[in-house]
């Protein structure tokens, strides 16, 4: 077998990025062990940014219908409500998503699973990659499917999107560095009669240990219970059974709950690690074979969308023609240091939220809810934290593809800020799978001609410098910016920069 592109793992990151590799038309084969996608509900939270990202393939709409946007929050101390705040429009103005949904892993890759499938291709279940080396000029594999026959696949790059035992990293021999956690975490799919109604995700506030109901779609007793227990316990995470984490779950809540039809139930440590380089020659790694974390935020699953995401339009280009292949070096140069602040990220809100050192458990006990509910409605607050969990604030302004010509408020590296054009999303101009130049009129003469210029790389368009737009990025004067396939800005330039532009394309693709 021969394939471009051969992913390995058909988890959320490998689906998602066979869904952007259809997307930029680019072929591939795409692998895994198991039978079909999951049956369990694993990851629920999606993100914001995920939800742009899916936006471009026509499928955010279907994921919102079929998930849950988190609205009210509760939050408890023993089982009595201290305050309820509102999550439902946190994000306002920043995203066209602006909450946090609500998503069985299960139903999300079947959304996933059937785009490919739309798309003329399938993913080989029950196949298996046993080994691969590489040279200069590909990748050859070893796989084993079904029937237990082996076959070698030769493939231009290699995609490992086999989760956190990757066999991909083993045998690129890269560091997976950091530490685990102490504590004992579990997770439980359940039906729960109670006296709380279910429009509401239940987060109960302790000293030491951490405890959420979430309501899930399909049914109003329908919760995910996620939970962890204090530190200190001599307990062997896989020996623990259900029974006894309902008897904490009761004792923590005190208030009375009849929990039935465990449908998914697991208990298990959280490490907290990073690989050392993202890729190896032809060989890249996305997902949880990259890093993992606690699950504090809900950010594992969303960030493996977007590795693929920003590798899939630079795969694109090398295969397609336009671009030489040092432009994959910047999958590393924009990824790892993402995935490095993603730890420390992920474990401040682990600490935030259930986090033992008496000063940070005071504030989350006796003055969070108390004040939850007004924090939460400052705009400074809103601006501060969404972006954060959202993962909209991502950027990669170090990177080598990002260039600033023009002194303006916001920076090439960032995602293309949110706003209304004559009352649409900017983000209904972004769908192609291309470079878009943008150019924010003043008012000044439109130079003709552009897109000629640019020969087939970018479409351009040309939009009025309306008042919100000339706030969003402090300038009054025109200005260009030039969005890369991911939506976020490679290149600023003053005016029509057209030379700008086309020094900056020839310097990234050559
Ligand atoms: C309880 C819990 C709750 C979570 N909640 C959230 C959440 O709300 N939001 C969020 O963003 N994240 C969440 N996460 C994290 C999230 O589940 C993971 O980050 C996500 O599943 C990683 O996806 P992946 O595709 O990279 O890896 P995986 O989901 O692990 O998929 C890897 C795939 O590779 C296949 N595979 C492995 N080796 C091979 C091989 N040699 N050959 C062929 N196939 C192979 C496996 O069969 C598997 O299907 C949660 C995690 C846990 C444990």
């Amino acid at each position: 077998m021969k394939t471009p592109v051969l992913i390995v793992g058909a988890g959320p990151t490998g689906l998602s990025l066979a869904c952007q590799l259809i997307r930029h038309r680019v072929d591939f084969l795409i692998i895994d062990k198991k039978e079909g996608t999951t049956p369990y509900s694993k990851a629920i939270g999606v993100h914001a940014r995920t939800l742009e990202i899916y936006e471009q393939i026509g499928l955010a709409e279907r994921a919102v219908a079929e998930g849950a946007i988190v609205g009210k929050t509760r939050l408890m101390e023993e089982g009595e409500i201290r305050a309820e705040i509102d999550l439902s429009r946190f994000g306002e103005g920043m995203s066209a998503y602006p909450f946090l949904l609500i998503l069985e892993q299960g139903r999300h890759e079947k959304i996933l699973h059937e785009y490919i499938t739309d798309g003329g291709k399938d993913v080989m279940w029950q196949t298996e990659l046993i080994s691969f080396s590489q040279s200069a000029d590909g990748v050859t594999a070893e796989i084993r499917k079904a029937d237990g026959s082996s076959e070698t696949v030769e493939a231009g790059f290699l995609v490992g999107c086999d989760g956190a035992k990757s066999l991909v990293r083993h045998s690129l021999g890269l560091e997976f560095t950091g530490g685990t956690f102490e504590r004992i975490f579990y997770v439980a799919d359940v039906q729960i009669d109670w006296e709380y109604s279910h429009d509401a995700l239940h987060l109960n506030l302790s000293k030491d240990t951490l405890l959420g109901f979430f309501p899930m779609p399909g049914g109003e007793n329908h919760y995910r219970i996620v939970g962890s227990l204090a530190e200190g316990s001599e307990r062997n995470e896989a020996e623990i059974l259900y029974e006894e984490i309902e008897d904490v779950i009761k004792n923590e809540l005190k208030h009375p709950l009849d929990v039935h039809d465990v449908n998914w139930f697991s208990t298990y440590k959280v490490h907290t690690r990073h690989v050392n380089k993202f890729s190896v020659g032809r060989c890249f790694l996305a997902g949880d074979s990259a890093h993992i974390h606690s699950p504090a935020g809900a950010q594992g699953m969303n960030t493996g969308i977007q590795d693929g995401y920003n590798l899939a339009w630079k795969l694109a280009m090398v295969l397609n023609g336009r671009a030489s292949v040092e432009i994959l070096n910047t999958y590393n140069e924009e990824r790892l240091p993402n995935a490095k602040r993603l730890l420390k990220t992920t474990d401040r809100m682990f600490e935030l939220g259930a986090g033992e050192e008496w000063f940070t458990a005071w504030l989350r006990v006796r003055v969070f809810p108390y004040v939850a509910n007004i924090m939460t409605r400052m705009e400074w607050v809103q601006r501060m934290v969404f972006p954060l969990v959202s993962q909209i604030g991502i950027n990669y302004r170090r990177s080598s593809l990002s260039k600033d010509a023009a002194a303006v408020k916001v920076s090439a590296g960032d995602r293309m800020p949110y706003f209304l054009v004559d009352g649409q999303s900017i983000y209904d101009r972004l769908h192609e799978p291309q470079f878009h130049l943008i150019v924010f009129n003043d008012g000044s003469a439109v130079q003709a001609g552009m897109s000629e210029d640019l020969d087939g790389l970018a479409d351009v368009q040309t939009i009025p410098l309306y008042p919100h737009i000339a706030e969003i990025f402090d300038t009054d004067a025109t200005f260009c910016v030039l969005l890369r396939p991911d939506n976020y800005i490679g290149f600023i330039g003053k005016g029509y920069d057209i030379e700008g532009v086309r020094e900056y394309l020839k310097k990234i693709l050559s």
